[in-house]
């Protein structure tokens, strides 16, 4: 069971002992691996405080970075009466420079913060490449020079990301696959989620296309606040080509209009409502016994 701390009534105390004490317990070891990754996120985004990032219910650290920074996960579980609720994966900052993907994501905490209700099960990596961001000049990749979102396993009919990265992709660096699907440790965060939590859809969140990508059998969502649906096709490697064509989850992909500008705020909220009641829909289809006729629509 995941031990949950909850910052936001610990953190000034927890503050306090960190500034009296140079040596630390294990517990407050535990404590300072989320609070030095919230502390350096708040340094970098402007959208983001520290005292922000800290507020959320993140557990004790499971995974790590290549530089041993924590990749922060917060729950926020289904209540008890609901334990078929959809289970949703969320990922912000895959790609370490697409600053708002991690900042919008920060916001949706806020508001899940205040309105969770229960409905829906939720787990939140809001800073899954925090080695990527969280250097002077932010990078698209992770500290192996490697593009996690073309690192993960390819669907059989689909060339070997490494093959694809050499003859189409121009070898440009941005785009290395990495010597071999999941070599790296923030890829593997993802692929070990998959079969411990198994989410029934995973939202990734990017910029700046300012459009939806949809991988998935099942009817996409049209638009997403300004967001519109609009099929990009799939990279061997991606997590839309593992997540749909490996596992069978569907993945929304949101593309962010500006790596560097946040939505208004009216934009935020409008997504996030669209996103949940998507979820509701597909949900209530769902417990109609309309999986067959779910399925059927292929987008
Ligand atoms: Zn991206």
């Amino acid at each position: 069971m995941i031990f949950r701390f909850f910052f936001g009534a610990l953190a000034p105390l927890f503050w306090f002992s960190l500034s009296l004490f140079s040596t630390v317990s294990s517990a407050d070891t535990l404590y300072s691996d989320v609070a030095r990754v919230c502390q350096q996120v708040g340094r970098k985004l402007a959208s983001v405080s520290t005292k922000e990032c800290l507020s959320n219910p993140f557990s004790k650290p499971r995974y790590y970075s290549v530089n041993g920074r924590a990749i922060l996960e917060a729950s926020f579980p289904a209540s008890d009466d609901n334990k078929d609720a959809p289970r949703i994966l969320f990922i912000g900052g895959i790609h370490g420079d697409e600053y708002s993907s991690v900042s919008v994501t920060f916001k949706w905490l806020n508001t899940l913060q205040r309105h969770h209700s229960g409905s829906f099960d939720w787990h939140f990596l809001p800073v899954l490449n925090p080695d990527g961001l969280l250097q002077r000049k932010s990078t698209r990749v992770n500290a192996n020079k490697v593009d996690l979102n073309r690192n993960f396993l390819p669907a059989p009919e689909f060339p070997e990301p490494l093959v694809h990265w050499q003859k189409q992709a121009k070898k440009r660096l941005r785009y290395y696959p990495g010597h071999e699907p999941l070599s790296e440790p923030e890829s593997r965060v993802i692929h070990e989620l998959i079969d411990s939590y198994k989410p029934t859809v995973i939202v990734s969140v990017h910029a700046p296309h300012g459009i939806l990508d949809f991988d998935g059998g099942i009817q996409a969502p049209r638009k997403l606040g300004p967001l519109h649906l609009r099929q990009l096709g799939t990279y061997p490697g991606s997590l839309g080509n593992y997540g749909w064509f490996m596992k069978g989850i569907p993945v929304v992909t949101i593309e962010l209009p500006y790596a560097g500008i946040m939505p208004k705020p009216r934009d935020i909220d409008k997504m996030w409502t669209d996103l949940v009641s998507w979820l509701k829909y597909k949900a209530k289809r769902k417990a109609g016994a309309v999986a067959t006729a779910d399925n059927a629509v292929i987008e």
